[in-house]
């Protein structure tokens, strides 16, 4: 079975000792899975292309002849410490799917590919989803190669490191124009599907990605002695940033959304010091958009209650993958497969608000945990989630 032996070839690349991955873009990890997928690409005989992003495309039939085509595959890096499943899933999937149908003597009406999108997790240069945001034009080039990783390492830098030509980087048509639809296969990164019934839940359909938003939270103080000061006497920024992250909770919980302050920034920062000045960052998703307002209103209330500021940094609307397409995928899969909606981000999410027919099949992680090594699908799983993409992919390219 080629899934097993692909993810037996993936399983050393950029493992740290932790048993997690650091496979970030364009350094030597990613180099090797690069090679790996245009090995992958090769001895199947299949068209390689890499885009203008550097995004590698394995076609099987000539999509500007006989296209658009059918895209399945995902991406191949990982975020810090990440999982084996988020992004690999997908790829390795993809090339399984393929051998099935080949397998079985299945001749395509239309040309399919598998994809590997570059740069998803964004762990290096901060922008997740840089592959498929430059070839759609929801990045610039110009902004995405001035972009730097930890070291100071512009983007341009990298990939002139990596042997591109970061001149060619900008928003790719040709590519675009190729793809009829795309089906992303991911691990899911939640338990939705642990908690149904097992007999029918182990690859669930997609059904949006959650309206999310960051939101940049000032709130003063007044620094002074931490010995010589009395309670009463102080203006303490930390106080109120510990009231505002409370209200975030409540408010998340009342609101059936998800809250999470995960970055903090404290002036002038002395153990001896009473705060001055406490940024902290607010994340706030959830799958009713209103109710996700709802949440950073109720917070922005008690910020400004305590003399602070809220300044709204992103805001993303529901991104919804195609109806039609969503339907036609359960209409093949069964009646009974489950329909989720999804709090994480996905290149699958860019190419739907670029207007691209998309879709998604997400496979049942037992405890939801993602990005971290403790990320996991059975190997059954796994094997009915190539199983599921092969149905779709013969139903779509018949
Ligand atoms: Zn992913």
């Amino acid at each position: 079975m080629s899934f097993d032996r692909m993810w037996a070839d993936l399983a050393p690349v950029g493992r740290a000792t932790t048993g997690g991955y650091r496979r970030y873009a364009w350094t030597a990890e990613d180099h090797t899975l690069r090679e790996w997928f245009a090995g992958e690409a090769v001895a199947r005989g299949l068209g390689l292309v890499e885009d203008r992003m550097g995004n590698q495309w394995a076609w099987w039939g000539d999509p500007d002849a006989d296209g658009p085509g059918v895209v399945i595959g995902s991406h191949l890096d990982s975020v810090p410490d990440g999982g084996a499943y988020d992004g690999p899933l997908g790829v390795v999937s993809a090339f399984a799917a393929l051998d099935a149908l080949r397998d079985s003597g299945f001749r395509p009406a239309r040309p399919i590919a598998v994809v590997n999108f570059g740069d998803e997790e964004g762990a290096r240069f901060g922008v997740a989803c840089a592959g498929s945001r430059v070839i759609t034009g929801a990045m610039t080039a110009d902004r995405a190669l001035g972009l730097t990783d930890g070291d100071g390492v512009t983007m341009a830098e990298a990939l002139r490191h990596a042997g591109r030509a970061p001149e060619t980087l900008g928003r790719d048509d040709e590519t675009l124009r190729r793809i009829g639809q795309f089906v992303e296969l991911h691990v899911e990164q939640g338990r939705a599907l642990a908690d149904l019934d097992p007999a029918t839940s182990a690859v669930a359909v997609g059904t949006d990605i959650w309206p999310h938003g960051r939101w940049r939270l000032d709130l003063p103080g007044t620094a002074n002695h931490a010995g010589t000061t009395a309670l009463a006497d102080r203006q303490d920024a930390m106080l109120s940033a510990a009231q505002v992250v409370l209200e975030a909770r409540s408010a998340a919980v009342a609101g059936g959304c998800v809250a999470t302050t995960g970055k903090v920034e404290v002036e002038p920062g002395g153990v001896n010091a009473i705060p001055s000045h406490v940024r902290l960052w607010l994340d706030a998703r959830g799958a009713d958009q209103n109710a996700v307002r709802a949440t950073v209103s109720a917070v922005a209330e008690v910020v400004h209650r305590l003399g602070g500021t809220l300044r709204e940094e992103s805001w993303t609307d529901t991104t919804r993958f195609d109806t039609d397409l969503a339907g036609r995928l359960r209409t093949a899969l069964g009646a009974d497969t489950p329909m989720l909606g999804t709090g994480a981000g996905h290149d699958a999410g860019v190419l739907a608000t670029a207007g691209t027919p998309t879709a998604m099949l997400f496979v049942r992680n037992p405890t939801g945990v993602s990005h971290s090594p403790a990320e996991f699908a059975e190997r059954d799983d796994c094997l009915r989630g190539v199983d599921a993409l092969t149905t779709v992919v013969r139903d779509l390219a018949s």
